[in-house]
């Protein structure tokens, strides 16, 4: 397996630290408003990326966290909290509002038949794992208080900067002056570990006690002590989306190794967004679709799995409502041809293993482990049922491939034959063996009049619809 790997630019050999168990963190929701195609794109590929690792024969473990506090509109420490604001747009309180929002995150996941991570972990369960964690960077000296918050002091991180490839001094002239809304922080890449309950946040909601005051998390401590609770203080694969490399995953590196002394995170995956009309899709930009929309379209949610993987994860993906709906035929026509081979499969005396399958397995695992290059996988599936194979290794293929395509193929009716064109079929393969080739002919043609094509292969039979 090769992967792109943020902190070097470049693809890499994936050799992860124990061989038998790869940790894999996955930057999840802020569930204080809808789950859209933008984040449905980012989890389909973390999916993808997930069921490549396991199809290749590795053991994985998952970790996903839920942010439900401390998550701040500006990434910068400005703003109000997401979650607070969403509770005073609807009029709810946060509590609510987080779980109407994870419940409609997990219904979007499903829809999309991902697999669920081993621990999906939410913040406001893991205060006390903060906590200590901060307390660890406290004593370690990489932290300050003011009247407002204990700040992550960035000057005590010297590879602060190292992911995004951004000189602190770079950092520095970025930033206006105004964005320092706290007069006492020292540096404006500095960053909150804990905010206290004082001056804008004085009406929290959510709060706790700590060693420094009455308060509530950062957003970034949140994804550090949680992926350190649950895959170690060293783990393979961290991933999120590439608005997070310059801030977020910087911050959890400079906090996390300020910590433990130990390299984070050893391979960095970001996802590219997911456009309208060349437009970022987001929350903020209200051009955000959800999967009720898509459904509403009579577009299964399945499909968009397709779609997703027609584009390498990398690369920026413009969405229309076209492409969308050309994705959702290749998905009926993916089931239907399941559905057919399902079906002809039954009426195959043997199953005859062939060395010809070889070549399109070995294609679409390379394409897979060639960091995730999923539009050749899917040229491949297409390549491979068009190609002359037998239907029993066809099928057997299809259902090997679905294991990282996700398409739940296996669920799809197989289609039905009439009794009368099987009955056909069986007298016309007596005839034939009888050596009555002018009966065999007709009741082919009559075969072909009810609309099934009738092929004989390694000596069996096969049907299908016209
Ligand atoms: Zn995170």
């Amino acid at each position: 397996m090769r992967l792109y790997n943020t902190l070097s630019r470049s693809i890499e050999k994936f050799k992860p630290l124990n061989p038998s168990l790869v940790t894999l963190y996955t930057c999840g929701p802020t569930v204080y408003d809808y789950t859209h195609l933008g984040h449905m794109r980012k989890y389909t590929m973390d999916d993808v990326l997930k069921r490549t690792l396991i199809y290749l024969g590795y053991h994985v473990k998952h970790v996903m966290n839920i942010t439900d506090v401390g998550h701040l509109t500006g990434d910068d420490d400005t703003g109000e909290d997401k979650l607070e604001k969403g509770a005073k747009k609807q009029q709810k309180t946060v509590w609510e509002v987080a779980r109407f929002y994870t419940d409609f995150f997990s219904k979007t996941m499903k829809a999309l038949n991902i697999t669920p991570p081993d621990i999906t972990c939410r913040a406001t369960d893991h205060i006390p794992q903060m906590i200590k964690l901060i307390q660890t960077l406290e004593i370690n000296g990489h932290t300050y208080q003011t009247k407002e918050a204990v700040y992550f002091d960035v000057t005590t991180f010297p590879n602060y900067g190292r992911l995004s490839k951004q000189k602190l001094t770079e950092k520095l002239s970025g930033v206006r002056a105004e964005v320092r809304v706290d007069p006492q922080k020292k540096h404006p890449a500095d960053f909150a570990l804990w905010f206290k309950s004082v001056g804008r946040f004085k009406d929290h909601s959510m709060h706790w006690e700590s060693p420094w005051g009455d308060g509530f998390p950062g957003w970034h401590i949140e994804c550090s002590a949680m992926s350190m609770a649950y895959l170690g203080e060293s783990i393979d694969i961290h991933t999120g989306g590439v608005d997070h490399i310059g801030v977020h995953h910087e911050n959890e590196i400079a906090q996390s190794e300020s910590a433990s002394g130990k390299p984070f995170v050893h391979y960095w995956v970001h996802h590219a967004f997911l456009n309208v009309k060349n437009e970022k899709m987001s929350k903020s930009k209200d051009n955000f679709f959800t999967i009720e929309d898509v459904q509403k379209k009579g577009i299964d949610p399945l499909s968009l799995r397709l779609l997703f993987m027609q584009t390498h994860y990398r690369q920026e993906m413009n969405f229309s409502w076209k492409a969308a709906k050309a994705a959702n035929d290749a998905f009926r026509k993916l089931q239907d041809t399941r559905g057919g081979l399902a079906a002809e499969f039954k009426n195959l005396a043997t199953e005859a293993p062939d060395q010809t399958s070889v070549p399109y397995k070995t294609s679409f695992q390379q394409a897979l482990a060639n960091d995730l290059q999923t539009p050749k996988a899917i040229a491949t599936v297409w390549e491979m049922l068009k190609s002359p194979l037998d239907s029993a290794e066809k099928l057997k293929l299809l259902d090997d491939f679905d294991q990282v395509l996700g398409l739940k193929l296996k669920t799809t009716k197989e289609t039905e034959i009439p009794k009368k064109v099987l009955q056909l079929a069986k007298d016309r393969q007596y005839a034939k063996n009888n050596n009555n080739f002018a009966l065999a002919d007709a009741l082919r043609k009559e075969i072909e009049s009810q609309g099934y094509k009738i092929e004989d292969t390694h000596g069996v039979y096969k049907i299908r619809k016209k």
